[in-house]
């Protein structure tokens, strides 16, 4: 291993691990005695928009936080060092359950997110298969390796799924519910509906604290560049700081609920402090148009006549489109008593305010 890993990579000392099980068992509390052990996450898609958010909260919440990180030499570990020093890196793969089997050895973790996934939607058409495999199968597998570390009675791992609105597809009812029937409407959505099948049956047939969040759309300035919130706020800032001059799109009246991923990964952690495993949607209940998100993004940066500036290309329209996503999250907003901090406009505000910055750094431009 490269010298960038973490603690968890070189292993954990077989007297650590003695502690977290003495005190795992201890039946007083914190009035037995014992040491309190501090509680271990376990992160798949650490190198994500959510994995960044959900690490950072962990951390201030006294969690250990470990991070699977797959490939031998993956290009976001820096980024993952240099942004969460508390991380400890566990190398694995979803698609090799042998690896997580191991990961899970090693690290001991009271809870595991599975956020990993090949989760952009346009890249599942091209690639369907290794999006089933990933998005999909790596669901059983990681919940096959919960079972044979975690054993068969009393298992104590709480395992959470990162679902999809996406699931929905082309959607039975508005707004959508966790009664909502699915419908797919790409190779993503369809991994996203097994992982999400699976966990509900792992839960069901082996009593595992298994909980599926099935979050609707949510940005942030960490958003991948490949998804339209993130290639309109940084043609946005481009533009205005005269670094580019279009900028091409595809449908602009698909209609999504778009929430920040910071509040998102709150939700997360609640469905995990729960006494009993459920599953959660998670939305702000608003629905807004790309449109609409194009418009608030120039208007943030002063450009009002924003018409001149797009023009679409068929080729960034999806082969089958979902059209109207917003989720009611009533069942959070009592049972977990969450709801979302921060609005549609704070959010694009948000993100263009960010994209500016490291745009104008980039050319060396003070931000107008
Ligand atoms: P993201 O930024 O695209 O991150 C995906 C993560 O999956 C990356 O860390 C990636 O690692 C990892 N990954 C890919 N292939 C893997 C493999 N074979 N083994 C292990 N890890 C692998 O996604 P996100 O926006 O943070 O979303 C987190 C999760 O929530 C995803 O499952 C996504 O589908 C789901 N979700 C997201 C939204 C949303 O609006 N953001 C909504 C609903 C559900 P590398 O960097 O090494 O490739």
């Amino acid at each position: 291993m490269g010298a960038a890993y973490g603690q968890a990579d070189r292993g954990i000392s077989p007297e650590r691990v003695r502690v977290w099980r003495s005190t795992r068992r201890c039946p007083g509390g914190s009035r037995c005695g014992y040491p309190q052990r501090v509680r271990r996450a376990l992160i798949t898609g650490i190198t994500g928009q959510d994995g960044q958010y959900l690490a950072e909260f962990l951390h201030a919440k006294n969690y250990e936080v470990f991070g699977l990180i797959k490939g031998q030499n993956n290009p976001r570990i820096d980024l993952i060092t240099a942004e969460l020093p508390f991380v400890e890196l566990v190398s694995a793969d979803l698609q090799d359950l042998s690896s997580l089997v191991a990961a899970l050895e090693q690290v001991q973790p009271d809870e595991v997110y599975n956020l990993g996934a090949i989760s952009f939607v346009a890249l599942s058409f091209k690639q369907a298969e290794l999006t089933a495999n990933v998005t999909g199968l790596g669901v059983l597998r990681l919940l096959e390796a919960i079972r044979m570390v975690g054993g068969s009675s009393g298992n104590p791992i709480r395992f959470y799924q990162a679902s999809s609105s996406e699931m929905f597809g082309k959607v039975r009812e508005t707004p959508q519910t966790e009664q909502t029937p699915f419908y797919p409407r790409s190779p993503y959505g369809c991994a996203k509906v097994f992982g999400h099948d699976i966990t509900v049956n792992y839960r069901d047939s082996y009593d595992l604290f298994a909980c599926s969040g099935i979050l609707f759309n949510h940005e942030s300035p960490r958003r991948g560049i490949e998804f339209v919130t993130r290639k309109v706020t940084n043609a946005v800032a481009r533009i205005k700081l005269g670094l580019q001059e279009t900028l091409v799109l595809g449908d602009l009246e698909p209609r999504r609920d778009w929430g920040f991923a910071g509040d998102y990964v709150h939700a997360m952690w609640l469905m995990l402090q729960q006494d009993k495993p459920a599953d959660y949607v998670v939305a702000t209940g608003q629905t807004h148009s790309v449109r609409d998100f194009v418009d608030a993004a120039f208007r943030h940066a002063g450009l009002d006549d924003w018409e001149r500036f797009v023009t679409q290309d068929p080729r960034f329209f999806r082969p089958a489109e979902v059209d109207l996503l917003v989720g009611d999250a009533s069942k959070a907003h009592t049972e977990l008593g969450w709801k979302p901090q921060v609005d549609f406009e704070s959010l694009v505000s948000m993100m263009v305010d960010h994209d500016l910055r490291i745009e104008a750094k980039k050319a060396g431009i003070e931000v107008p």
